[in-house]
């Protein structure tokens, strides 16, 4: 059965390139009824950090893209590939070479002078004459004639002459196996059936393969995903804005907007833009792929954002938005449910981060009100009707949403005024500002000698 994998090297963040092509990955091995695999590439061990390993578990976690298997750690693994390493030699399928570096590089020096691509030449493929006491590196011998071809996913037939590629060094001087070498035999003794991977590996691809086969190991299937771009063509970085995938997560998105946006990002299915990760399971497919590079495009994010802060059930989405709450140091443990805090306010925000912005007066008293709004609506003849409808407020017996708003509709009625007259100044009172949704639906979720608290306080 399909075994998937995502291999991040860890140095940096989980950033959106690598998160779109781990929900690829994890995507399709869920669709086949598969297993995804997380391999940390950590073999660069001065490149390769902690800080970047948690960072990228927390990402995926964060996303909800759960592996059946792993962490695995290259570095936990050296054992095996230097076992490999061992067949390969026993069996002539590689060799020591004892070219220096001086050597090389006067060999390649040579070549560039004639307009050749620089390659090792094969020196000391079939020579015997081994010196006993000089370092020395170990090469695959990589077939002579032939070519290597494999079926794209995205990309479609690839073939590659054997000549191009030269004999590669499957382990250093210093001991320490190459990383292609790692890569094959993970991908080998991990079982990955379908290797789903970024367009810059696809040069790796016709070496890992000749590497399998003289292994005797299955040869998986391949799906080279391109690049992202930023919303200017350029290649997507820190100047286009959040690159780091929990950067979205702080700046206020939802992970199932991020999914959304990011199965978008170069798959399609018809014209259909938004996507359960049910309905992302039930219809990915590897054959989908967009060969091209896509664009980000920060406002579709935005717009999906809202869209779930609309229609996901209140409860998950305050799932999410605690988080922000807490950021901006507001307790929210002696208030409203937040859950019925966002069924108010979904409607008047874009991300969680507004939505924390906007709802203190939920869950905390504030020293100032908006200025604009005071000075409009808390003018000397308007707090009378305050303090009116502030005592037909504090003498209900039952705090519902539906006994405020009878309370604010008499109180205007009594006095001859409109309703904004009676409401506007009741909101400012309580909400500081004077935007806010719908009065009853607002103060029915702030407690009665809150809400009164707040009005005697406007009036002083
Ligand atoms: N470790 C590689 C990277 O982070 C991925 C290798 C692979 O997927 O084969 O770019």
């Amino acid at each position: 059965s399909v075994v998937t994998r995502f291999a991040p090297s860890p140095t940096g963040y989980l950033h959106v390139g690598g998160a779109r092509t781990a929900l690829y990955s994890w995507l399709y091995a869920k669709s086949q009824g598969g297993k995804f695999v997380l391999r940390i590439e950590d073999t660069d061990l001065e490149r390769s950090t902690d800080a970047a390993k948690q960072a990228i578990i927390d990402g995926m976690t964060w996303l909800g893209l759960e592996h059946d298997q792993g962490p695995f750690y290259q570095t936990q693994r050296f054992d095996r590939y230097n076992h490999f390493i061992d067949v390969l030699l026993d069996n002539g399928l590689a060799y020591k070479c004892f070219m220096t570096v001086e050597e090389l590089d006067a060999i390649r020096e040579e070549q560039e002078k004639n307009g050749e691509k620089p390659r090792y030449p094969g020196t000391w493929r079939d020579r015997t004459d081994h010196p006993s006491d000089q370092p020395y590196v170990i090469r695959f011998k990589n077939p002579k004639d032939g070519y290597v071809v494999f079926t794209d996913h995205v990309r479609g037939e690839i073939r590659i002459a054997n000549e191009e590629l030269d004999d590669l060094i499957i382990r250093r001087t210093d001991g320490a196996p190459t990383y292609n070498f790692c890569v094959v035999i993970d991908d080998w003794e991990m079982g990955i059936t379908h290797v789903v991977r970024g367009e810059d590996h696809i040069n790796n691809t016709p070496r890992q393969i000749n590497i399998l086969k003289a292994l005797g190991a299955p040869i998986p299937e391949y799906a080279h995903v391109s690049m992202i771009l930023g919303d200017d063509g350029k290649k997507l970085s820190k100047r286009h804005g959040a690159v780091s995938v929990m950067q979205y997560r702080d700046d206020g998105y939802l992970p199932q907007a991020v999914l959304n946006y990011l199965v978008r990002l170069g798959w399609s299915h018809g014209d259909q833009e938004v996507f359960s990760v049910d309905e992302m399971i039930a219809l990915f497919s590897l054959d989908n792929i967009s060969k091209s590079a896509s664009a980000f495009n920060t406002e579709k994010l935005i717009w999906l954002n809202q869209h779930y802060i609309k229609t996901l059930p209140s409860e998950d989405v305050a799932e999410h938005a605690r988080w922000h709450f807490d950021q901006q140091g507001i307790d929210i443990s002696g208030g409203p449910e937040l859950s019925k805090v966002i069924e108010v306010q979904a409607e008047r925000v874009a991300t969680l981060k507004e939505l924390a912005d906007i709802s203190c007066y939920f869950y905390q008293d504030f020293e100032t009100f908006d200025a604009n709004a005071a000075k409009k609506h808390l003018r000397p003849v308007i707090k009378e009707n305050l303090v009116a409808v502030g005592n037909k407020l504090a003498d209900l017996s039952e705090w519902t949403a539906k006994n405020i708003q009878q309370a604010i509709n008499q109180t205007a009625e009594e006095l001859g005024v409109g309703m904004g007259k009676v409401g506007m100044p009741l909101r400012v009172a309580v909400t500081g500002a004077g935007n806010s949704p719908s009065l009853d639906v607002t103060l029915v979720l702030i407690e009665q000698s809150k809400v009164v608290e707040r009005i005697n306080k406007a009036i002083e």
